[in-house]
């Protein structure tokens, strides 16, 4: 194993484990490190004893390092492979459907809140298998997110470009997490919300406000011809700071996501797994498409599909319902068209 490789996969299951961003820093900062030094330096380093010294490296990340250039998987590697390397559910829970996604609609990279390059989060969703993902970062108003401005965007425009050029035939796709204003107007120009392949639109403000209030604003936002998906519903934190869920009159937000081919989110964060079962059963028999989303902010945490996944098919939502099992051809067509090709 080489030490990059295996760097970055002790982050990726730290990640996958949850772990909070500053417990995997150090693994993501050594193996890029690492990759920078040509491989003779970092043998030549790893004889005399002097890689702990090498600035982003520390003597847990270099023993690490040691372990793999002398042919052993490193203990730490080990360790935590045993111990959380496993299947996330038990069973056969959700993997039914899990073989069936072809790509992820909702994640995010740190040019907002999330905790790796752009680059990295597609090269991880490809290697779970992934033919395409769509990268989410937040809009303007969501500043305590770092939300992208109008021209950020457009410069993150360039940057997916070229990360296309890298991954193909893996599709990186354009998009947004757009807040929902209060009004159930959108938090970015629309000019440039046309523009991407896929607008995700959730509620991250005013959570609290009342019922019928709510359903106005969110009939509103999935009426939005911009808005293809409308994400984690209810807003509730089921860990940390809890959050019970928003109130609103369902029945009228789901038909009007099936009157207007907007697909229903389903957040598969643990911190989330939004909308909670009866709202999730609720949309089905409304006839609403969805979409099955990690909302991933470090590559580890792309994993954390199974988990909605599961929910699903606990709940009878067939796969040619979820958007996820689409190919990107077809995706960006039912985007661009707001009709659905093949159904
Ligand atoms: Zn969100
Ligand atoms: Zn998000």
């Amino acid at each position: 194993m080489e030490p990059v490789e295996a760097l970055e996969r002790i982050a990726f299951l730290l990640e996958r484990q949850g772990a909070v961003t500053y417990r995997v820093q150090a693994f993501r900062t050594a193996a890029a490190v690492i990759g920078e030094l040509s491989g003779e330096e970092v043998r030549r380093r790893a004889l005399n004893g002097s890689l702990a010294r090498v600035k982003g490296l520390g003597p847990k990340t270099s023993g690490v390092v040691e372990e793999a250039l002398a042919g052993r998987v490193p203990g730490y590697l080990a360790r935590l492979t045993a111990e959380a390397g496993g299947p996330l559910v038990d069973g056969e829970r959700g993997q039914r459907l899990r073989r069936a996604l072809r790509g992820d609609c909702h994640l995010h990279s740190n040019w907002s809140d999330g905790g790796s390059p752009v680059e990295a989060m597609a090269r991880a969703a490809r290697d779970l298998g992934h033919r395409w993902c769509v990268l989410t970062d937040h809009s303007p108003r969501l500043t305590i997110a770092h939300g992208l401005t109008a021209d950020r965007l457009r410069e993150q425009l360039t940057l997916v470009a070229a990360v296309n050029e890298q991954l193909a035939p893996f599709r990186l796709l354009t998009g947004i997490e757009c807040d929902i204003l209060d009004d159930g107007r959108l938090d970015q120009e629309p000019e440039l919300l046309a523009e991407l392949d896929m607008v995700v639109a959730s509620v991250h403000s005013k959570l609290r406000m009342d019922a019928a209030a709510m359903t106005r604003r969110l009939v509103a936002a999935v009426g939005n011809p911009l808005v293809d998906v409308l994400g984690h519903c209810t807003g509730r934190q089921l860990t940390g700071t809890l959050r019970p869920p928003s109130q609103f009159d369902a029945g009228l937000v789901f038909a009007a996501c099936a009157a207007y081919d907007t697909a229903v989110e389903i957040n598969c964060r643990p911190d989330r797994l939004d909308p909670p079962r009866p709202l999730l059963r609720q949309a089905l028999d409304a006839g609403t498409l969805f979409a099955i989303d990690s909302d991933a902010h470090a590559p580890g945490q792309l994993d954390w599909q199974i988990y909605g996944c599961a929910r699903a098919e606990e709940c009878g939502v067939p796969a040619d319902r979820i958007i996820n099992t689409w190919t990107a051809r077809q995706v960006t067509a039912w985007t661009g068209t707001g009709s659905t090709p093949g159904r």
